[in-house]
């Protein structure tokens, strides 16, 4: 393809190259550049793995997002940091500290926005390398965070930084953030700077995360999220006499029967539109994320009779669904509980909302990706949609930005898991593909 109109800042005297170049010319140098930067992306990729960013309770988050802003002001961008003051979660001991670089182009806009997430679940047991040690071996970063997403942040700094030295001058402006709390659900983060109206509409039009979604994967957006808690109610009574009490606990397996006999075979009957994957996430599902009952927490189990018993279900819903649909249903089907078990008492609410997002697949940030994709690999893009939720909710719903999606090296299956790792070859053609993806949305 060939696009003109791209002016050249001559960094190099010994360069002379013409006003409009041809587009494939610019990308050869993009494309030197990162190769040539190569050992400074996996460095830093490495470094940041090494801040352990645990979250929660959110460990050393100012030390990450001051490595990030000094290394985005070393390639040349106006760095801001801010704290999320005034939300709760940001405390003396664990301040919630964003950082935004911006360099600005020879316009305000179109303004290229790209976030990543620099918080990270903790390791949890299982490893065979130290999860914060930053390892490279074998072609590999391992570490907790590096595919989940620290490894897509250096290549969304390594990416504008290519471009920079390649001497290519940019219409439009890009923007880099790394941000917290992604894990916990983003409100001192993503969500916190789009209420601040540094992520806003009228200021931003493209959004890239680079998530682990792969070289080849451009994600759209994710399904829905209804967490709801049911608690079922019963009478107390000694446990060596149980007929004179009446269990929550039993009233509680007449619901779990009732999800899994009635509502999970529905559920399956439903397909999406959507390019979720994996497969099975393309209809919606129902899981029991926790449940307590009686006075099972105790030091000692008590003889009592369960009198009360919650559990919180976890039910993903389509776009073509809903959340008031999805709600609707398992009000339904408590009902039909209680119309055929006697003495069944119950009560229902919500815990937690979020809304299905999704970018148009014809968008032009999409087009461009994909176009981006297909120069650096030769391969042709696939577009899918994730199981689960990321800061995009928050850019669409909050910031009213219409144009966002997840592109970004590493394997979506392998984030949060024992020995997490991302390939040194993905991370670097990632950054490959969001420098083209770059030049084509603002140069
Ligand atoms: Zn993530």
């Amino acid at each position: 393809m060939i696009l003109e109109g791209i002016r050249l800042r001559k960094v190099n005297p010994l360069l002379e190259y013409p006003v409009a170049m041809p587009m494939v010319q610019h990308m050869d140098l993009v494309l030197r550049e990162v190769d040539a930067a190569a050992d400074e992306l996996v460095d830093f990729a490495a470094a940041l793995v090494r801040i352990p960013t645990v979250n929660p309770p959110g460990e050393a988050y100012m030390d990450c997002a001051q490595a990030i802003g000094s290394r985005l002001q070393e390639c040349g961008f106006d760095v801001e940091y801010m704290a999320a003051t005034g939300r709760p979660e940001h405390t003396r001991a664990h301040p919630r500290v964003n950082v935004i670089g911006r360099r600005q182009g020879r316009a305000d806009q179109p303004l290229l926005h790209l976030n990543g997430h620099f918080d990270v679940v903790p390791p949890g047991s299982g490893w065979t390398v130290d999860p914060f040690g930053g390892i490279v071996r074998d072609g590999r970063l391992y570490g907790r965070g590096s595919a989940d997403m620290k490894a897509g942040l250096a290549a969304a700094i390594y990416a504008t930084e290519a471009v920079r030295r390649a001497g290519l001058d940019l219409a439009g402006t890009v923007e880099v953030s790394g941000t917290v709390d992604e894990e916990s659900g983003g409100l001192a983060g993503v969500a916190w700077l789009a209420e601040q109206g540094r992520l806003a509409a009228d200021r931003t039009d493209f959004v890239i995360i680079p998530e682990p979604f792969g070289v080849e994967r451009i994600c759209l957006g994710h399904r829905g999220v209804y967490w709801f808690d049911v608690t079922t109610y019963g009478r107390t009574a000694h446990g060596s006499m149980p007929f004179l009490g009446e269990s929550a606990i039993e009233s509680m397996g007449h619901v779990l029967d009732a999800v899994r006999d009635e509502l999970a075979p529905s559920l399956l009957q439903r397909v999406t539109a959507m390019p979720v994957v994996p497969d099975g996430a393309r209809r919606p599902t129902i899981n029991v994320n926790g449940l307590s009952g009686g006075q099972a927490d105790a030091v000692w189990p008590t003889p009592c009779v369960a009198d009360r018993c919650t559990a919180t279900f976890d039910r993903r819903f389509l776009i073509e669904e809903g959340v008031e649909a999805a709600r609707a249903e398992a009000l339904a089907l408590l009902e039909r509980v209680a119309a055929r078990v006697p003495g069944f008492r119950y009560e229902i609410s919500d815990r937690l909302v979020v809304h299905p997002v999704q970018t148009a697949s014809d968008a032009p940030l999409v087009t461009a990706l994909q176009e981006a994709v297909l120069d650096v690999t030769g391969g042709l893009a696939e577009l899918v949609a994730s199981p689960g939720t990321y800061d995009h909710k928050h850019v669409a719903r909050l910031a009213r930005v219409n144009q966002c999606v997840a592109y970004g090296p590493g394997v979506l299956e392998i984030a949060h898991q024992p020995d997490e790792w991302c390939g040194i070859d993905d991370l670097v053609r990632a950054t490959k593909v969001i420098a083209f993806a770059i030049v084509r949305l603002i140069g």
